[in-house]
């Protein structure tokens, strides 16, 4: 690198150019991931720890690509939003989440809620509800089995996110809010959204049971979710001691590695197996 004074901008960076050659290689294979079939949906159980019993998954989305290897959601999602390519794959994962589900219920697994993450720009996208309609009735899942997840920062259109979680809510959808606390949304909203779930972040829950002051916004969160009747599901739960303090502030539905870490569809049905026999 050249010798640069204090306060200099260093127009050439090793760093940023590797950067932008990844970001490029990304962006031209996410572009043929969906037609070449690259996709692939991990779901992760959520339990209800008072009855021992799954009350639902999330799904989550991998992008193995033989290029690049598995890339994470948290590298690709924003370059699809970016990029535009959102709106199919983020149709894709609701498609495949929705027929998934359908297909364990017709195997005689317990009937549990499927959880979709959306998308910013998938949820200002004015064909979404129409959207989930159709693959509801292709698919043929009861709407109260769907569950989409949408966080505080898509709510800032407070006009426009109230109408389609109306929308959502009169389809007899579930809605949930993630990354509960991590966002700047007025508590305000939530009275006004019709939210059913509201998912605690993970970063407040993971050092629950040695940090006073996430434990104390853990509290806080639950009280005020109880208050509006909203149910609350703790994320990231890893550890015993966490799920205790949890447990202490009558948290019920808890998501985690603790649990079980997202899985392949073949692994689901040994999942619930294992919940009916303990
Ligand atoms: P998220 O919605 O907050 O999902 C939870 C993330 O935490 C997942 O990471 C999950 O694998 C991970 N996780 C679950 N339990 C534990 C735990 O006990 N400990 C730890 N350390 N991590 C845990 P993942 O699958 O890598 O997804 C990352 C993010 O990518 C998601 O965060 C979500 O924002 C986004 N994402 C995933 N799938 C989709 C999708 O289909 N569509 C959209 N738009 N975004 C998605
Ligand atoms: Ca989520
Ligand atoms: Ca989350
Ligand atoms: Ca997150």
């Amino acid at each position: 690198a050249k010798e640069l004074g204090g306060n200099q901008v260093q127009f050439f960076s090793p760093h940023i150019y590797a950067k932008t050659v990844r970001r490029m290689m990304l962006e031209k294979h996410l572009r043929k991931a969906l037609e070449k079939n690259e996709f692939v949906l991990m779901y992760q159980p959520q339990v209800n720890v008072i009855a021992n019993e799954i009350v639902g998954f999330e799904s989550l989305i991998r992008w193995d690509s033989p290029q690049l290897g598995r890339v994470s959601p948290l590298e690709f999602i924003p370059i699809a939003e970016e990029t535009g390519l959102i709106y199919s794959i983020g149709k894709w994962v609701i498609e495949k989440a929705c027929a998934q589900n359908k297909h364990w219920q017709n195997l005689g697994l317990p009937k549990v809620s499927m959880a979709v993450n959306l998308s910013s720009k998938q949820f200002y996208d004015r064909s979404l509800c129409e959207q989930i309609a159709n693959i509801l009735q292709v698919t043929g899942l009861e709407p109260q089995y769907l569950e989409l997840e949408i966080t505080e920062s898509m709510t800032m259109d407070v006009q426009v996110a109230l109408a389609t979680l109306n929308s959502f809510n009169n389809m007899g959808l579930q809605i949930a809010m993630d990354d509960f606390g991590t966002g700047y949304s007025s508590l305000s909203y939530l009275k006004e959204f019709p939210i059913h779930h509201l998912k605690i972040d993970q970063s407040f829950v993971k050092d629950i049971s040695v940090n006073p002051t996430h434990a104390a916004i853990v509290n806080t969160i639950i009280t005020l979710a109880r208050n509006l009747k909203i149910n609350v599901i703790a994320e990231g739960v890893e550890n015993e001691a966490d799920l205790k303090v949890l447990q202490d502030f009558q948290c019920d539905t808890v998501q985690g590695y603790l649990f079980g870490r997202p899985v392949g569809a073949s692994e689901v049905p040994e999942i619930f197996a294992k919940f009916a026999r303990e």
